[in-house]
């Protein structure tokens, strides 16, 4: 496996990719127009069946959403990636599930269109893995409320331009992210229009 060096990678919008981290390593993820929801997914480097968990994140933090100090745990219940910083708007959805070909086929889309899990897919196939299964993913930039009867409110993108969350691989881990292609619904802006994104690699902040 080859583990990313010190960069800056432009995410085109629609699309995804993994990125090979050593433990220590950050990767800023900029957001220039601050309305693109990134689909964010961490596996194990040594081993893909630990992955981040959003349902253990939510049992483990006792929360609905992630912010800078919510622990991102994976399926064995320990840190794989800690939001070191954080200048989104926050409560970082933990709920909804990945876009899929199905749900394009739902809003009445006609033929292919890209999706979320596709790109994770996609994007693993590009460092020669296979994992059999879509987990959960982390949605940044997106919030999600719960209503007091239970209902959930899917909230138009709120962050700044130049929003940016950082975070810091806790070991070897493979990161996904995915520039959400959703161009049907209002998820990525009142515009619906996706977006590119910037990923800035980092190598630890105590390296000389
Ligand atoms: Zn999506």
């Amino acid at each position: 496996m080859d583990f990313e060096e010190a960069g800056t990678l432009v995410l085109p919008a629609a699309h995804g990719k993994a990125i090979c981290l050593r433990a220590g390593w950050r990767v800023r993820v900029v957001n220039p127009h601050g309305t693109q929801a990134l689909d964010f997914w961490a596996f194990n480097a040594a081993d893909p069946s630990e992955f981040l968990s959003m349902d253990n994140v939510r049992s483990f933090n006792s929360v609905a959403y992630v912010e800078k100090e919510t622990a991102l745990v994976t399926t064995q219940r320990r840190p794989i990636v800690c939001m070191t910083e954080d200048t989104s708007a926050g409560q970082h959805d933990t709920l909804l599930c990945a876009c899929n070909p199905a749900i394009y086929r739902e809003l009445g889309v006609k033929g292919y269109h890209r999706s979320c899990s596709d790109n994770l897919h996609e994007a693993l196939g590009e460092i020669g893995w296979k994992v059999p299964f879509t987990p959960a993913p982390l949605n940044m930039f997106m919030s999600v409320d719960v209503r007091p009867d239970g209902s959930l409110d899917r909230i138009l993108p709120r962050s700044k331009p130049g929003a940016h969350v950082e975070l810091r691989a806790e070991f070897d881990a493979v990161l996904v992210f995915s520039n959400c292609p959703q161009d049907v619904t209002t998820i990525n802006g009142p515009d619906r229009t996706p977006r590119d994104c910037v990923l800035k690699i980092l190598p630890p902040a105590d390296a000389p």
